[in-house]
């Protein structure tokens, strides 16, 4: 039975709840018709613009203390904030890697946030069932065996960090958790190459290794981790009285998707008892493209897997997952029990046993609802059209690497190995320092004049264009327009 309530007397209390629920819902009817031209019609506008002085003015001062009308803030958002996106969501925006959402997504994240959705703690909800079931397709999709568990993140920073806490703990040697860093015998050391992100080394410092404790290996001309390299060091380390703990592989590197030789590192830790965490933040999905599957042999030994759903998945921000072979470990890292959050002592109610506890898997408590986006948009167009799309971007890939070959203007940084393409402008009169300056501009150009937007990276010394293909959005004749820009760009400023 429903229990009704009545309102006392005395003074009014108040809600955040509208006040006039009919004028609300006519605002959220204006948002989806605006939302939807804006998305229809992305390829009409420039891909990036600055946001002027006087914008950028508007967001300083203190907090008001008095209400606006609901249709004056989101006019302010119309005006000063969607024009100056990063533009990630345009068919011509390829810079850094960074994806590009989905319309499904987009409402999922508005029903998830229509509930006020809370994933982490509690048993008998569904948005957990949901999450478990995202985990468990990623599981079956990237080849982790049954019964390996997981979590759905908010980065693959975030996955890293769980990923490397769990091998820390389970390979230590001691109760870590209880006893922390300092009584550990020996230095514990972590392997990656120089090419690794950004993100492992942070891990490797929140975790307390310190960053002298993460050894950068050598990468060979694909510029993939050089596993000779990678044994010596090991082996140097290990006769110094280190502790080698774990080897992070990487399937597809940020800057030119470079592939580690996975299958070899899963030797060598197998050899060298060490722990294999895989970063595949945008390149582990390419085990469900149908050609290319091959490229990323070996991820599936990983005892960790770590890898994003919102830039190669397209998923809206944020979004990514970890997988960790083993579920007890996976637990034993995390789990914690305190009286207020007590649960299992039953099998009714919100803290009965029906699903584990995702608070269990990872450091945060309260999260949001981000496996919604996944399960609706991953139901509503089926995993075969995306291994067609993730498909789709590599051959796109290998389509401006022929573009680029064919341009005597253009010249590649090396093979394209999966969806990323290096490439400059050259021309044989102007020094290399020139060279560098020059694609640096034509970077430059391209996004202030609106028409693409790719970054640059810096690959055996020299600066070069850098195209990351995990859009949806792209066709073929985009990267023809590309081509043509960059060389109309570079023969201007030349
Ligand atoms: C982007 C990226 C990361 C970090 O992922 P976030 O989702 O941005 O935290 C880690 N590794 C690689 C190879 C990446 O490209």
């Amino acid at each position: 039975m429903f229990m009704k309530t009545t309102q006392k007397g005395g003074p009014a209390e108040e809600t955040l709840d509208p006040e006039d629920w009919a004028a609300m819902r006519a605002l959220g009817h204006r948002m989806v018709d605006d939302t939807m031209d804006y998305i229809e019609t992305l390829r009409d506008r420039p891909v990036w613009q600055h946001a002027p002085p006087e914008v950028k003015a508007r967001f300083s001062g203190p907090a008001p203390a008095k209400p606006e009308t609901p249709s004056a803030v989101y006019d302010e958002y119309l005006r000063s904030v969607r024009p100056y996106q990063l533009g990630n969501s345009h068919p011509r925006y390829w810079g850094w890697v960074t994806g590009c959402g989905t319309v499904m997504g987009m409402y999922a994240e508005m029903l998830a946030a229509s509930t006020d959705a809370v994933s982490g703690s509690f048993s008998y909800m569904s948005n957990n069932y949901i999450e478990m079931q995202v985990v468990d397709w990623c599981r079956q999709l990237l080849g982790f065996p049954a019964g390996a568990s997981g979590l759905i993140t908010s980065g693959c920073s975030a996955s890293t960090l769980i990923g490397l806490a769990v091998a820390r703990n389970t390979m230590a040697g001691y109760d870590i958790r209880a006893r922390g860093m300092h009584v550990a015998g020996k230095q514990m050391t972590v392997y990656c190459s120089e090419e690794a992100h950004s993100s492992v080394q942070k891990a490797v410092e929140l975790l307390g290794f310190g960053s002298d404790a993460l050894c950068r290996i050598p990468v060979n001309e694909s510029l993939q981790i050089d596993t000779v390299a990678l044994r010596e060091t090991i082996a140097a380390d290990r006769a110094a009285g280190c502790h080698p703990l774990c080897i992070v592989g990487v399937a597809g590197t940020t800057n030119t998707a470079a592939i580690d030789d996975l299958n070899a590192l899963a030797d060598i830790c197998a050899e060298e008892r060490c722990w294999f965490h895989v970063d595949g933040a945008f390149g582990a999905w390419a085990a469900i493209a149908p050609e290319y599957r091959h490229l990323v042999a070996g991820m599936e030994r990983a005892d960790s897997l770590a890898f994003d759903l919102h830039k190669w998945m397209y998923l809206a921000y944020p979004i990514a997952c970890i997988l960790i072979r083993d579920v007890a470990h996976h637990r034993n890292a995390f789990s914690l029990t305190p009286t207020y959050l007590a649960h299992g002592e039953g099998t009714a109610g919100l803290t009965g046993v029906d699903v584990p506890w995702l608070s269990d898997y990872g450091f945060e408590l309260s999260r949001g609802f981000f496996a919604l986006k996944a399960w609706m948009t991953i139901r509503e167009q089926g995993m075969e059209k995306y291994g067609r799309l993730i498909q789709q971007n590599i051959d796109q890939a290998h389509y401006l690497e022929g573009l680029v070959q064919d341009a005597g203007e253009l010249e590649l940084a090396l093979p394209v190995s999966l969806n990323i393409v290096n490439f400059r402008y050259v021309r044989p009169s102007l020094s290399e320092t020139r060279l560098d300056a020059l694609n640096k501009q034509i970077e430059v150009e391209l996004q202030e004049q609106g028409i693409a937007v790719p970054s640059t990276v810096t690959i055996h010394g020299r600066k070069y264009l850098h195209v990351a293909i995990t859009n949806h959005r792209s066709r073929r004749d985009d990267f023809d327009l590309l081509v043509r820009e960059v060389i109309r760009i570079g023969n201007g400023l030349a």
